[in-house]
């Protein structure tokens, strides 16, 4: 069967190709029904079937393959490397769930995990999924409001959380971080665990926070029995930016999220056990969830943790990892190949990178001479796959398991086998043709492995998602994008607020709020402009209360260094605009509607487009010098 007949089996049959699909894992009690879908948006999954997924991804393993690695950890930031085993994988995760028990964690609660790229945020996150908890993982390069948010939102029983992680050989500390997010929260987690990694030293709460090296050796021999979970149980919950200042809780359930990463393992990766995966992503986003986690494991393969950067100690250190540890499967993001693209190429071939039979980049768009390149220099295939961290698992891509589509560049692919994927005009909600640009839609039910709603918000689930294109109860991916006439996608960027910033999703609203919470700031626009090393990044502008207090130019860079720190402090630097601009008035529609678009239009030297609606057009003059380059100084 070629990817067309295996998708269209999908859409026109989605219970036969699910059932075959939830083959690939193990169930405790099987399922009496594939697909509820009477109450749509809302879909559920393998309804009554009994599953967990620490099970299927390291307790099913141990009779085959228990010494074989499962989880290989490197920092190039600490020197440490450490390999362990399933069977070692399965003690540590019984370990970290005996302390989670013992801390009050019950099925159904949510422990929130900040912590950076060590063993120990694998092994919590096992570990919730072993007793049932609802884990929630905060991107360690999130700041205290960020955090704060986050807290409140999911009102954890417990947070993991460490000394301090390390980026480009500099110690950054989490827990003033976290017990800043702690005080600014109203919700206040019962307990902390701390693992000490002997980075940086903080103070202790007593009564709150306790030790994870301690209570570690008093469950020397801790053995958690697996909680078997109705497969809609929730598993996690994973924030992400969207049009509203207001993160929302992407919430995943158990049994549709396994099946759909065994599927996505077997037939987009084509992962084997006892070979080895390498996504150099973070756990703190969806992709590490589903690719550095939850998928190679469930697949029996061994995954790369890796704390560090792409360039450190040398631009080799990726493809030295691919060498030492035989490295099958890789997933990266375009982000990285373009910051090793600025070094020398002759890093590409230094290392024997024959085992790697692809190289899969997401997150962001792939330009296409960064795919070029990055395919010639390393002679492998390159697989670029579009999704989100609402679906979990590609949307578009090729499927080299299913058939040998070629890859295009500056394509991520066509739909994947679950995805009714449609590309409808903004306004009328009608379908466009081949080589038109329209919305990026999901017809209902969304396949499993896809958000459930979002968490504790039903109602925002369907407002936000559904509701979005006229007439048309269908998923909106807000993104652009067009078809070419042999079915190839191609994604032209979002259609909301939010940007892309070296492949981290950020809301403008939030900068925006961030930046307003600076006593000088009267009102301010945040938009994203076109960046060649990170896609994009965030560019302010910024009307002052007073607007003389940026009359020196000493003064405007002294204000505009505070407000970067503002957001650093409050979102995080991953957050920081690139530039903040000071004007005196912004840019609006009579109706008092900030024309984002113009800004960012004018930021890129392109047409503000239609301006019949403007306010005061000198405003627009205003963000058009601050982004004009000043004129060259006469030569003489
Ligand atoms: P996130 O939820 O953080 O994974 O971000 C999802 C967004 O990143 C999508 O809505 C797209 O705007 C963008 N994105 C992800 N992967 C790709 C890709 N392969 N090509 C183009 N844009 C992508």
């Amino acid at each position: 069967m070629d990817l067309t007949a295996f998708h269209r089996w999908s859409i026109d049959d989605p219970e036969s190709f699910w059932a075959e699909q939830a083959a690939l894992i193990d169930w405790h009690q099987p399922f009496t029904r594939v697909l509820d879908h009477r109450h749509p948006p809302f879909a559920r999954w393998f309804i009554d079937g009994q599953t967990n997924l620490c099970h299927n991804a390291i307790d099913r393993h141990l009779a085959t393959q228990p010494d074989q690695p499962a989880l290989i950890f490197v920092s190039t930031e600490t020197g440490e490397e450490r390999t362990y085993s399933f069977a070692q994988l399965h003690r540590e995760v019984q370990r970290m769930a005996a302390i989670m028990l013992t801390l009050g964690v019950g099925r159904g609660d949510r422990v929130l995990i900040y912590l950076p790229m060590i063993p120990e945020a694998v092994f919590a996150m096992f570990a919730c999924a072993r007793i049932g908890a609802i884990h929630s993982v905060v991107f360690g390069g999130f700041a205290s409001h960020s955090l704060a948010t986050r807290i409140d939102d999911a009102e954890p029983v417990l947070v993991v959380s460490a000394d301090a992680g390390s980026r480009g050989g500099k110690v950054v500390p989490y827990k003033p971080l976290l017990d800043e997010a702690i005080a600014l929260a109203a919700h206040k987690p019962a307990a902390v665990l701390m693992v000490d990694r002997g980075l940086a030293a903080f103070d202790r709460v007593a009564g709150r926070d306790h030790g994870y090296a301690a209570l570690r050796e008093t469950h020397r021999e801790a053995q958690v029995p697996v909680t078997w979970l109705e497969s809609n149980e929730i598993s996690y919950t994973l924030y992400t930016s969207g049009t509203t200042g207001k993160p929302k809780g992407v919430q995943r359930d158990v049994g549709g999220y396994a099946v759909a990463l065994a599927a996505s393992m077997k037939h987009i990766f084509c992962g084997k056990p006892g070979e080895t995966y390498f996504c150099s992503s973070d756990i703190g986003w969806v992709v590490g969830h589903s690719y550095i986690v939850y998928g190679p494991l469930i697949a029996g393969m061994a995954t790369i943790l890796y704390e560090g950067t792409p360039v450190r100690p040398d631009a080799g250190i990726l493809w030295k990892l691919v060498e030492q540890h035989r490295v099958s499967v890789m997933f990266s993001a375009p982000t990285a190949i373009r910051v090793l693209k600025k070094q020398d190429p002759a890093y590409l071939t230094r290392h024997d990178t024959s085992s790697l039979r692809a190289l899969f980049l997401a997150g962001e768009p792939l330009d296409e001479p960064t795919a070029r390149w990055i395919a010639d220099g390393l002679g492998r295939p390159i697989i670029d796959n579009y999704w989100q961290t609402e679906t979990g698992w590609p949307i578009l891509t090729v499927a080299h398991g299913i058939d040998k589509t070629p890859t295009r560049f500056g394509s991520p692919g066509m739909p994947m086998y679950g995805f009714d994927v449609q590309l409808l005009h903004e306004q009328t909600g009608e379908a466009v043709g081949n080589n038109e640009k329209g919305v990026v839609a999901i017809a209902a039910p969304l396949p499993p492995g896809c958000l459930q709603t979002v968490w504790r918000d039903d109602e925002r689930f369907v407002k936000t998602y559904f509701s979005s294109i006229p007439g048309r109860q269908v998923y909106s991916t807000f993104d652009w994008g067009i078809r070419d006439d042999d079915g190839y996608y191609f994604i032209l960027g979002r259609t909301d607020d939010v940007i892309n910033v070296a492949g981290h999703r950020l809301g403008t609203r939030e900068i925006e709020e961030s930046l307003s919470s600076h006593a000088a700031v009267a009102e301010c626009a945040v938009v994203g402009v076109a960046d060649s090393l990170k896609g994009q990044v965030a560019m302010a502008f910024v009307v002052l209360r007073d607007a003389s207090a940026v009359d020196l130019p000493a003064e405007r860079l002294r204000l505009e260094g505070e407000l970067m720190a503002t957001v650093d402090r409050r979102l995080g630097a991953v957050a920081r605009p690139s530039r903040v601009h000071f004007v005196t008035v912004l840019p609006k529609t009579r109706s008092g509607k900030v024309l984002r678009r113009s800004i960012q239009a004018l930021c890129e030297g392109r047409d503000p487009g239609d301006l019949t609606t403007i306010e005061d057009p000198a405003a627009l003059d205003q963000v058009r010098a601050a982004v004009s380059p000043p004129p060259a100084a006469p030569r003489s």
